[in-house]
């Protein structure tokens, strides 16, 4: 016989009844009740620059979650850390439920993890255990390590070392989602919602991302009944749907990696090393996101603010106003920037070939410290994700992992006339568009980037 207990799921970045190991493990051992909670934190998520885009599409996940759980008899409640921070707001709920057990999914960064610290170091003094599970990532990323026993700071030998760990420890098992209990479980004496979702969701931006489980699975199906096929070549050109569009999905929780993996392998067979060469290339974008935790986990100064190489805090970063408000507005005149910038503001989302075309023109040619640019993307993106968007923006500015070397910068028209040639994609967001020429651009190209080379090279030398 087990123990009769209470536990509360705290769900956080994964919104998912499916492969929530949190949830699944809460479920399994309340024996007398689980109850899931999730926390509107709004000083959290506004230090973290989440926008109303990101915050709209959590809002909607767990609007959506709250009714998949409903089917299998468990209560979803809404709280709030608006009068208390999240380590009493969590205590308070054990003490209401009487639960001896809050289970979480780790997430990746400082401030995530210090909090989930005060949390426990709480929840200990009033006897109740906080334990946490490995969630986000398909492999345990903050585990791997390479030979020296450092963490891994180049894509390459990174991704090998995690191929053959899969090979070792085969597919993980994604966890079936919680079946409906009959009766429901008990989450008695009640816990209110602290804040009103439907409410809530009134204030949320409209957007074209539907939130929830189902979206994600249908786009993955048919990415996979196609163009993941001629992904090596379609991925760049941003005029095409070459991509699967999964990311804000990937962000807020509502797919799990670990289910995606295994879609995959159902499909391509259980060895990556034998798939063609559009999932096999699929696959190493995954592995991207993967890295980019595990560099975030392995190495805390880049959740702080600070790039990875220290010698680029000696550029001298211009102090441009103007130019920074013409790029965040789709107005320097660089008509793929613009058209990038345009699509940013009009959807939440940018092709990732434009997110790098974009991310450089503002830290090389406009020289304007990356760090202002990750806020902006951070708070506009639908899909906003600290250790990618960081990795991205610090790959960008030549200051972090496998970063672009300083001196070799994309001329943003060259890279139009490569990927968008027709211009179909500057031509879908610059409708005024008038062909090359007709554009006045803020900066001249060529003198740019001397002036970019120049500050990088005497910051090295420094
Ligand atoms: C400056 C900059 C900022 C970025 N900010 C974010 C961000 O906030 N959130 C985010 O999810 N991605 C970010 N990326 C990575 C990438 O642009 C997006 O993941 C991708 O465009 C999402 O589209 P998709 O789902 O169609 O991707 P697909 O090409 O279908 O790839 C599948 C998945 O792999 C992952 N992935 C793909 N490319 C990358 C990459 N370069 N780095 C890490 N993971 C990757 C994503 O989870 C993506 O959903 C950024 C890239 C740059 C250059």
């Amino acid at each position: 016989m087990s123990a009769s207990r209470r536990t509360i799921a705290w769900l956080r970045g994964d919104l998912r009844v499916d492969d929530n190991p949190a949830l699944a493990t809460a479920l399994e051992r309340g024996t007398d009740g689980c109850t899931a909670v999730y926390l509107i934190d709004d000083a959290f998520w506004s230090r973290h620059h989440w926008g109303p885009a990101r915050r709209g599409m959590n809002l909607r996940a767990v609007a959506a979650m709250r009714a998949g759980l409903a089917e299998a008899g468990i209560d979803l409640r809404v709280l709030t850390t608006a009068s208390n921070p999240a380590e009493e707001v969590i205590a308070e709920a054990c003490r209401l439920l009487g639960a001896t057990e809050v289970h979480v999914n780790r997430e990746f960064g400082v401030d995530e993890l210090r909090r989930d610290e005060r949390v426990a170091i709480r929840l200990a003094d009033a006897n109740v255990d906080l334990r946490r599970h490995h969630d986000q990532t398909i492999l345990p990323v903050e585990e791997i390590r390479s030979g020296a026993g450092t963490p891994y700071t180049v894509f390459t030998p990174f991704k090998r070392k995690w191929i053959a760990l899969l090979g070792e420890a085969g597919i993980p098992a994604p966890l079936d989602p919680p079946r409906t209990s009959d009766p429901p479980l008990k989450t008695s004496p009640p816990l209110a919602d602290e804040i009103d979702l439907d409410t809530a969701l009134r204030d949320v931006p409209e957007s074209a991302f539907e939130a929830g489980e189902a979206e994600p699975h249908r786009r993955l199906e048919a990415f996979l009944d196609g163009p993941v096929e001629r992904y090596h070549d379609d991925r760049d050109p941003p005029s095409l749907d070459g991509t699967s569009t999964i990311s804000p999905w990937l962000a807020c929780g509502s797919i799990s990696p670990r289910r995606i993996l295994m879609v995959l392998t159902r499909r391509f067979g259980p060895d990556p090393a034998a798939w063609a060469k559009g999932p096999s290339t699929w696959l190493s974008e995954l592995i991207w996101r993967e890295f980019y935790r595990h560099v975030m986990d392995g190495i805390p100064k880049l959740s702080m603010d600070r790039p990875l190489h220290g010698w680029t805090d000696r550029v001298r970063w211009r102090d441009d106003e103007a130019g920074f408000t013409a790029w965040c507005d789709g107005r320097t005149g660089i008509a793929i920037v613009d058209a990038g910038m345009r699509q940013l503001a009009a959807t939440g989302w940018m092709h990732n070939r434009v997110r790098m075309i974009t991310a450089t023109f503002l830290a090389k040619h406009l020289l304007i410290d990356w760090r202002r640019g990750e806020r902006f993307f951070m708070h506009q993106l639908v899909d906003g994700d600290f250790p990618s968007n960081n990795g991205g923006w610090q790959w960008a500015a030549s200051t972090g992992t496998d970063a672009a070397p300083y001196f070799r910068i994309f001329n943003p028209d060259r890279q139009a006339e490569r990927f968008d040639p027709e211009a179909t994609y500057i031509r879908r967001w610059i409708p005024e568009y008038d062909g090359p020429g007709s554009m006045k651009p803020i900066v001249d190209l060529k003198a740019a980037r001397v002036r970019a080379i120049e500050t990088f090279k005497t910051a090295k030398n420094g």
